[in-house]
């Protein structure tokens, strides 16, 4: 499970709206088509009552917002949190139109999540939640309607329960959920995809900038499923990762953290400060500005704010969590020079793995890994030159370049459907 600090700074819906209205402008975005895209298609709320183990009754609340369907089936992750309010769910929902369009994907926005903490929940709790959550929802899901997938704490696990609860009331539907165990009809690949895609992304920067990724000093904040693999793939390519927290704090070793230590240690249960590798402790709010090279937020939302943006160390900060940078960081980080390749390019190649794995659920057919890697690389890198280019071009942040292409993507595909 991706487990991730707490943090909560900002509402992200306000974040994501002014991203929205920065770009709308630059793509001159008419108003009638900007007033469609600023509110969600469709937000369902539903209670979710759970009988806990000792016999007590938990009524938790779930959502699940459709935001925008212009480009095909809504498409996004199912987080469990106690923060997954409506006012996030509907942040991250936009934040999944923007991404699928900027990746060129054949899906719309999405994003569902149970406000609970699941840390509390024993094996059976969370399979009997995620049914009735299912159950709750199924009349707006499906392989063509909205497509489920895991997020912040949640996994392939969670998403076989949520595919049978679906299918018993459906008939048997692997397509309309990902992120799946293989032997489920999940794809080979999709589970490392996120941070796999990421450091495809950065190689693709290196090349593109003419960096040397070879000892460059990585900080990753998060340990969860994007955190962790970003780590092993940046240590493989020969990046020293000197610093990597989770929800319980951070370690750092100057000369380079036992990687595959850290991994061991939390796939057999443990933390990140728990490990028994060479390390100093380190504090959330000390790790984000430690001196290095690039830094990767890979927890929850609003991490990067005004309050830390001067002290951020990091010529490029990769975005492997959704909306880690406020807007007055993002200003203050581009004026101060540092690059950051925004969340809906970075983090990217988890929805890219979902759209290779409901493919091949539709065609009853399955790749090899090496496969899905050589399209999710070749899919990423071309979305990150489309980037690139357009911010070269403009003289604009990568940010500014990666909404305008999606909003302009988005905005097209409404219109020639006729719906505005
Ligand atoms: N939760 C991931 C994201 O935020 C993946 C979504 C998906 O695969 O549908 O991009």
């Amino acid at each position: 499970m991706d487990t991730v600090a707490p943090v909560r700074t900002q509402s992200p819906d306000v974040a994501v709206r002014r991203y929205v209205a920065d770009a709308a402008r630059a793509v001159r975005l008419p108003d009638d088509v900007a007033e469609i895209l600023e509110t969600s298609y469709r937000e369902v709320s539903v209670q979710v009552p759970l009988r806990r183990d000792d016999g007590s009754l938990l009524v938790a609340h779930g959502y699940r917002v459709q935001h925008n369907g212009a480009r095909g089936p809504y498409k996004g992750g199912l987080r469990y949190h106690p923060h997954a309010d409506l006012d996030e769910v509907r942040a991250l929902a936009a934040l999944m139109t923007w991404k699928t369009a900027l990746l060129d994907l054949p899906f719309g926005g999405a994003k569902g999540g149970i406000q609970i903490d699941p840390t509390t929940l024993s094996a059976r709790e969370l399979q009997s939640v995620t049914r009735t959550f299912a159950l709750s929802l199924s009349h707006v899901l499906g392989a063509y309607r909205d497509i489920p997938a895991p997020d912040v704490n949640t996994n392939a696990q969670v998403m076989a329960w949520f595919m049978d609860a679906y299918s018993s009331r459906h008939g048997y539907t692997p397509a309309a959920v990902t992120g799946k165990p293989v032997e489920l009809g999940g794809a080979p690949g999709r589970e490392q995809a996120t941070g796999r895609g990421l450091v495809y992304i950065v190689e693709a920067a290196a090349r593109r900038w003419g960096w040397d990724l070879t000892g460059k000093r990585v900080v990753i904040e998060g340990f969860g499923n994007v955190g962790s693999w970003v780590a092993r793939e940046l240590d493989a390519l020969g990046a020293r990762v000197v610093a990597v927290s989770d929800v319980r704090g951070g370690v750092f070793n100057d000369n380079g953290l036992d990687v595959g230590g850290l991994v061991a240690t939390v796939a057999a249960g443990g933390t990140v400060p728990d490990a028994d590798v060479a390390h100093t402790p380190v504090t959330h709010d000390e790790l984000l500005t430690l001196e290095c090279d690039i830094l990767v937020p890979a927890a929850l939302g609003g991490s990067i704010t005004a309050d830390n943006a001067d002290d951020i160390t990091a010529s490029l900060v990769a975005e492997g969590a959704n909306h880690p940078v406020t807007p007055e960081a993002d200003r203050i980080l581009a004026d101060r020079g540092v690059r950051v390749i925004p969340d809906i390019l970075a983090n990217g190649g988890g929805v890219t793995g979902s759209y290779f794995e409901w493919t091949q659920n539709i065609q009853q057919f399955q790749w090899k890994e090496e496969r899905f890697n050589t399209e999710l690389r070749e899919r990423l890198e071309d979305a990150f030159h489309a980037v690139a280019e357009y911010a070269e071009r403009d003289g604009c942040t990568y940010r500014l370049a990666a909404y305008a292409i999606a909003l302009d993507r988005v905005a097209r595909a409404a219109r020639t459907r006729g719906y505005i």
